[in-house]
């Protein structure tokens, strides 16, 4: 059965990073990845989980009766396509001509129907529609629908991908073929992981498979951020940190990703 509902983990207002102009980002609960250097650990499982930030507890021994320090907080709501949509649309004074919603998590490909919903609502609206995702799942429609979309590119190597994301990059490669058919124009991103894929070999390789394609705006690079470090302990996960990658790193990688290259 198609589920009419999703869990979000989060909405984010206002972000400038998350696409064109300025956004309402929607981070889906459920990714079919485990990255090592997961951001948003908290969007890996589908279900709602505990979290628990032991420097925000006053011991005052309540909570069974709820936690108002916000110590104990559960992460994960059901929400329908219209309740989502609502949250989007409030915030429709500030999107001006190029803002609009980011879906994005986790995998917001986990979620096809109820974002498809939302979509329809937002085209109604006249509002831009984007997506965040790792492109290992694919829904054409879905897909052809959006304005914008970011598809990461983490890792070139196949069996190295599944080393550190849990999965293959054979399907992704695939998918980008298939996401340069849909004339909706995107931009690649690689996540940069210092000890992983901060290499210049790693970058070309990368640039070299995506600079052929039609629809291709552009190729980013992201540094690594350890904003996942905190979250992984505040559900009980091992912790995994790297080093962030200096601006200089960042300026020669940066110079490897120009897709005239
Ligand atoms: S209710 Fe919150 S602040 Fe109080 S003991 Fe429990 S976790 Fe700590
Ligand atoms: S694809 Fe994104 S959300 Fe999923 S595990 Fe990797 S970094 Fe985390």
């Amino acid at each position: 059965m198609i589920s009419d509902k999703s869990v979000v983990a989060d909405i984010e207002r206002t972000s400038i990073h998350d696409g064109p102009g300025i956004r309402t980002v929607i981070f889906f609960k459920g990714c079919p990845l485990n990255c090592v250097w997961c951001h948003n650990p908290e969007c890996i499982k589908s279900e709602p989980q505990e979290m628990f930030y032991p420097e925000k507890c006053i011991g005052c021994g309540m909570c069974k009766y709820g936690c108002f320090s916000g110590a104990r907080v559960i992460c994960g709501k059901e929400m329908t396509a219209e309740e989502i949509f609502q949250e989007i649309f409030a915030d429709k004074a500030y999107y001006f001509s190029d803002g609009g919603v980011t879906f994005s998590g986790g995998e917001p490909l986990m979620h096809t129907a109820v974002i498809k919903e939302i979509i329809k609502k937002c085209k109604k609206n006249n509002i831009n529609t984007a997506i965040e995702t790792s492109l290992f799942l694919f829904d054409c429609d879905l897909l052809e629908s959006l304005d914008f979309i970011m598809a990461d590119f983490k890792i070139f190597d196949s069996n190295k991908h599944k080393k550190y994301t849990g999965v293959s990059n054979d399907i992704i490669k695939k998918n980008f073929l298939k996401l340069d058919k849909l004339n909706v124009p995107f931009i690649v991103r690689t996540p940069v992981i210092p000890g992983i894929n901060n290499t210049t070999d790693e970058i070309m390789q990368i640039r070299d498979y995506v600079k052929v394609f039609k629809n291709i705006m552009g190729y980013e690079l992201l540094p690594y951020h350890p904003l996942g470090v905190s979250k992984q302990r505040a559900l009980g996960l091992p912790e995994t940190q790297f080093d962030i990658p200096t601006n200089e790193e960042m300026e020669k990688l940066k110079s490897y990703a120009d897709l005239r290259g």
